[in-house]
């Protein structure tokens, strides 16, 4: 039953096309960054209504945020099909999350032409500020997820992967104050803010030796003063700090907000820090990775091999899949070595390729769902993976720091 129904999901997906690719690069044309994503949630939100969506707007706390729920004939498993859709400073969309915002709805609406005949809910959760922002981070928290039973969400990459973790990461923000002075006729008078951030950013250097491999600590100066004849009062910084794991994550940032305390002493200025949300690291789930690989070499999709060691960035996907089974695969959308976060990989993200991984994302998903709300042979070992896994986890971070 699932294969027919699948198919006239892909039906309606190609037949869908042009207007999917319209807005995947509508929204790539009008780039918003984290927690400004109006455009881009109006388009989206207003394209699943029309097609009899019931759509809140607003969810979570997020203005943003948003949520989509279609039924089918009964009751049974709610599948959440995420859409990500904000763009980087400058930028623009750099990392492709034009791409995602539409494969979640076009995988949406697909799922919806033949939900008729299947049982449960499909719902399309809009998921903003996935570039430092956290919101998935704040949506979880607020219980967005808490009907949820399985989420799925596709990112643009240079190569197609479906099983790939990322890095449990906090983003570290600093400020330091001193007192400002004239640099060349009283500068005993001064108490120099930037020469503290300067001194931070050596003792981190030195503390990365004694780090384990899977640490990542990345900075950047935000602010270093006004002119070079007046000691700076105020200078800022912010940092990236990631791990594997959460627990190892969060002990490598107290030692980088030592770094900076020790900045601070050794100049005389004060610090004050702040963090985002942290993102923890992704647990895909295997079982529900099987099927996706399935539903997309079934349509032509030619997967890559994982290699010996993967590398990647966070997301706050990672934070979802602590909560629900959940995976984040990568559809190949650029020449392999073109990462994200670069003008090429912008231009990627409406490139012909960047339309057919698209497509691609649509129709693994919309084939996933039909899987999940059909089959619940397979929706039961989903779960029972995720509570071995998620139990595992917990009890792995008992024994090593609490
Ligand atoms: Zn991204």
């Amino acid at each position: 039953m699932n294969s027919n129904l699948k198919e006239r999901a892909n039906a309606t997906i190609d037949a869908q096309r042009d207007a999917l690719i319209n807005i995947s690069t509508t929204i790539h044309a009008n780039p918003e960054i984290a927690f400004q994503e109006f455009k881009a949630s109006a388009l989206l939100c207003d394209t699943l209504e029309r097609s009899g969506f019931a759509v809140t707007r607003g969810v979570g706390g997020l203005e943003t945020a948003f949520r989509a729920e279609a039924y089918g004939n009964g009751d049974g498993p709610t599948v959440a099909l995420l859409a990500e859709y904000d763009a980087l400073p400058e930028l623009g969309h750099a990392c492709g999350h034009n791409i995602m915002g539409t494969a979640a709805i076009g995988a949406a609406l697909a799922a919806k032409s033949v939900l008729a005949e299947l049982p449960g809910r499909v719902v399309v959760i809009g998921t903003p500020a996935e570039e430092g922002g956290g919101g998935k981070v704040i949506l979880v928290e607020n219980g967005i997820f808490n009907d949820v039973d399985v989420a799925m969400i596709v990112h643009p990459s240079g190569r197609t992967i479906v099983v790939r973790g990322s890095l449990a990461s906090t983003r570290l923000f600093l400020e330091f104050s001193g007192r400002a002075s004239h640099a060349a006729a009283a500068p005993e008078d001064g108490i120099n803010a930037l020469e503290a951030v300067i001194l931070t950013f050596n003792n981190v250097n030195g503390l990365r030796l004694h780090l384990r491999p899977d640490a990542r600590v990345h900075g950047i100066i935000t602010h270093g003063g006004t002119a070079a004849n007046i000691i700076p009062d105020y200078a800022a910084a912010q940092f990236s700090v990631r791990a594997a794991k959460q627990g190892y994550a969060q002990q490598v940032l107290r030692r980088v907000i030592q770094c900076a305390e020790a900045g601070a002493a050794a100049t005389g200025a004060t610090v004050k820090f702040s963090t985002n949300p942290s993102y923890a690291e992704l647990i895909p789930n295997m079982t529900l990775a099987q099927a996706f690989t399935e539903n997309w070499e079934s349509v032509g999709v030619r997967v890559d091999e994982p290699r010996l060691q993967e590398r990647g960035g966070s997301t706050d996907m990672g934070n979802v899949s602590h909560v629900v089974p959940a995976i984040h695969p990568y559809i190949k959308i650029a020449p392999d070595g073109v990462g994200g976060h670069t003008i090429e990989f912008r231009e990627a993200a409406i490139s012909p390729l960047g339309h057919e991984g698209l497509i691609y994302a649509v129709k693994g998903m919309a084939m996933t769902a039909i899987d999940l709300l059909g089959n619940p042979e397979l929706m039961t070992r989903v779960k029972d993976e995720f509570t071995e896994t998620v139990q595992k986890q917990r009890v792995e971070r008992l024994g090593k720091f609490e």
